[in-house]
């Protein structure tokens, strides 16, 4: 595949370098294409079957729907009970990762923690598990394509500061592994930064050329804020779309608190707005009825 190519925007008089991930594929784009480079790129009688688990509104879940229907492994996935009304809910990422063949299956809640851990005992060769987020050692790989893609487009993009948002922190640790030279920026939108760094810890150890940088306020992840609505609307009208659960609370903080010339990495999952521009249409009004 031939490199993303990278758009500029300006907010607040600033221009940002965008290096646009999101245009991969409609399913199998941003980092999970990233962090599922290496699988594939397997051949796909290595394994039959890849396993994993989370929340129904992953993006993880359907880029791993996608790249099973393309090597033509059978894809199960856990997750908690859900409720009707997510299981009946037409679109977005849980309805688009069924057409794609994805196998779903509930486990209750009281034995899910147990069940997960329990997933590698009895497994065969054949079978892959990935970590809930896609949090697997083999995403080095595909981040180490991407350093190489923002290497050869330094010439006509020049900075030496990246950007991109963090759930278990694996993109923004592998990039900033695989580019020394420059600073890598990121914040926490699943936790605090202390679980942040926890989670990069125990995938390896934390390069010095990452900058965690804190929320001014807790967010708690997947729930819509107002301010969260009105930075996506102000970078779409610039002309790209990016997701509601991640980017707005990375570029809050860009502006907030960085000066310097910028690539924001897009990190994709703009197939799951469609179900939370819903949930924020839903609550908005709530609030204004009050
Ligand atoms: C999964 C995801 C992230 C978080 O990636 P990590 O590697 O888990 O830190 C960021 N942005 C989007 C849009 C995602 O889907």
């Amino acid at each position: 595949m031939k490199n993303s190519p990278i758009s500029k925007i300006t907010l607040e008089g600033r221009e940002f370098f965008v290096k646009r991930d999101d245009l991969i594929d409609p399913y199998l784009a941003g980092n999970k294409y990233r962090k599922l480079y290496t699988l594939l790129n397997t051949q796909n009688t290595i394994y039959d079957t890849i396993i994993s688990y989370g929340g129904t509104q992953s993006n993880a879940m359907l880029a791993i729907a996608a790249m099973c229907k393309k090597k033509k492994w059978r894809f199960i996935y856990y997750t908690k009970k859900l409720s009707t009304l997510q299981k009946n809910e037409n679109e977005g990422n849980y309805a688009d990762a069924l057409i794609l063949g994805m196998e779903h299956k509930e486990i209750e809640n009281n034995y899910y923690r147990e069940f997960i851990a329990s997933l590698r005992l009895n497994l065969d060769d054949r079978t892959f598990v990935i970590e809930q987020g896609g949090a697997i050692k083999a995403a080095k790989q595909g981040l180490e394509v991407l350093a190489q893609e923002i290497h050869e487009q330094n010439k006509a993009f020049p900075t030496t500061a990246l950007a991109t948002p963090s759930g278990t922190g694996t993109t923004a640790l592998f990039l900033a592994l695989a580019l020394p030279e420059y600073r890598v920026y990121t914040t926490p939108c699943v936790g605090d930064s202390a679980y942040l760094k926890e989670q990069m810890s125990a995938l390896t150890k934390i390069p010095s050329n990452l900058t965690i940088l804190e929320p001014k306020k807790k967010y708690h992840f997947a729930k819509p804020y107002k301010e969260f609505y009105e930075m996506y609307q102000r970078l779409h009208v610039k002309g790209i779309e990016f997701d509601l659960l991640y980017a707005p609370a990375m570029w809050q903080a860009l502006l907030e608190q960085t000066n310097e010339k910028i690539m924001y990495v897009h990190s994709g999952g703009v197939s799951g707005n469609k179900s939370m521009l819903a949930r924020y249409k839903k609550c908005f009004a709530t609030k204004v009825a009050k």
